[in-house]
């Protein structure tokens, strides 16, 4: 069960960006030393962002208010009007952000497949990166997710991370990794996020998905490209102020809380073996890396619509996804016994979808 000082919830598996802030982030939170951080006198945010930079391996680091604007102000610093990126058409930089890039910098998107595992086809990617020609846009910038979220949270492993490196500079471009579960990637592949990162060039990192902080996400790379990307999180409206009352609880979350992932990944593959078990519900177990199941719902008497409803009544939340698919996500602080209460409720729900079909009285809306 999620449970905060306040109240206690369903077992909700809709996203990890579900967790709440730990009793020792309150505590650091209610503790944390202040001061304004666009004159970069906040020393809680510094302490952040020289945390996440000696772990990421990177010259300087950027807190910022979300993943979205951690990519954002990546992405801005890195290219110029009419510049392309390379990346994923899976990727939630292409999908999930309101093409931001485009809108707000007139920098075009220029997609090549994901691969089930999460990866671009790296031959593919090069055949995607522009030859000088006036009629061509410049490309300036290679964009990977790791772990890649719509494959099923794939962990991209580090000899994938240094090829596609070394294909960004050898085209002279640059490699940013959207690396909002770029924690459970090194968890998963028992690296450190540094080793994973090694051949890239910057990246973006949540704090407010499974590491639990409330707010948050920080971005990394050399100094020259931190203090592009300051300019940019400015112009975006993301320079905050005492923002170290909400970095506190960064600080404890990239402290303490991202071995615990691996407890994630362990609960993720017990949903997922449970899951396979059930009648018509799809899902390889053996493909769950980390803490993202996607499954999919494959019966004719009950909709994906439907389940997640009459999941809800169960006391489990999940959303569907588009299709026959639906996700779950696992997180702190749910336990393996939260899964099995959780495939109970998928039982139930399906057994009663049955009776539904057979014209019995139970109808979920
Ligand atoms: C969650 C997520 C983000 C950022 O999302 P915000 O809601 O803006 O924090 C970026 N990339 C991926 C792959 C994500 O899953």
């Amino acid at each position: 069960m999620t449970t905060n000082s306040n109240s206690i919830t369903a077992i909700d598996l809709r996203s990890d960006t579900v967790t709440k802030p730990t009793p020792a982030m309150r505590q650091a939170m209610f503790e944390a030393e202040v001061g304004d951080d666009v004159y970069g006198e906040d020393p809680t945010v510094n302490r952040l962002e020289a945390m996440v930079a000696e772990l990421l391996g990177k010259e300087a680091a950027l807190y910022v208010s979300s993943g979205t604007q951690g990519n954002l102000v990546a992405v801005l610093a890195h290219c110029g009007r009419g510049d392309e990126i390379v990346l994923g058409d899976k990727a939630h930089i292409f999908r999930s952000e309101q093409a931001g890039a485009a809108a707000l910098g007139g920098i075009s998107f220029h997609t090549v497949p994901n691969q089930p595992d999460g990866t671009l086809d790296l031959a593919q990617a090069a055949q995607a990166i522009r030859p000088d020609n006036e009629h061509f846009p410049i490309t300036t910038l290679l964009c990977l997710e790791n772990t890649q979220n719509s494959c099923g949270g794939r962990a991209l492993p580090v000899a994938y991370m240094d090829a596609a490196g070394d294909l960004a500079h050898e085209h002279g471009i640059k490699l940013h990794v959207d690396g909002a579960r770029l924690w459970n990637a090194a968890v998963a592949l028992n690296t450190s996020p540094k080793r994973l990162l090694q051949n890239a060039d910057t990246v973006s990192v949540c704090l407010s998905k499974g590491l639990s902080a409330p707010v948050g996400s920080v971005v990394a790379g050399s100094a020259e490209f931190i203090r592009k990307a300051r300019r940019m999180r400015k112009v975006a409206g993301g320079g905050m102020r005492q923002a170290g009352m909400i970095a506190a609880a960064g600080v404890v979350a990239v402290s303490e809380m991202i071995e615990r992932l691996a407890d994630d990944h362990a609960n993720a593959k017990v949903l997922a073996q449970g899951l396979s078990a059930l009648d018509g519900i799809e899902v390889n177990a053996d493909e769950i890396e980390t803490n993202i199941v996607y499954f999919d719902l494959m019966r004719d008497d009950i909709t994906p619509a439907q389940l997640s409803n009459a999941l809800k009544e169960r006391g489990v939340l999940l959303n569907p996804s588009g299709g026959t698919r639906m996700r779950a996500v696992t997180h702190h602080p749910l336990t393996e016994a939260d899964m099995h209460t959780a495939l109970d409720a998928f039982k139930d729900a399906l057994a009663n979808a049955a009776q539904t079909a057979n014209g019995k009285a139970y109808v979920y809306g």
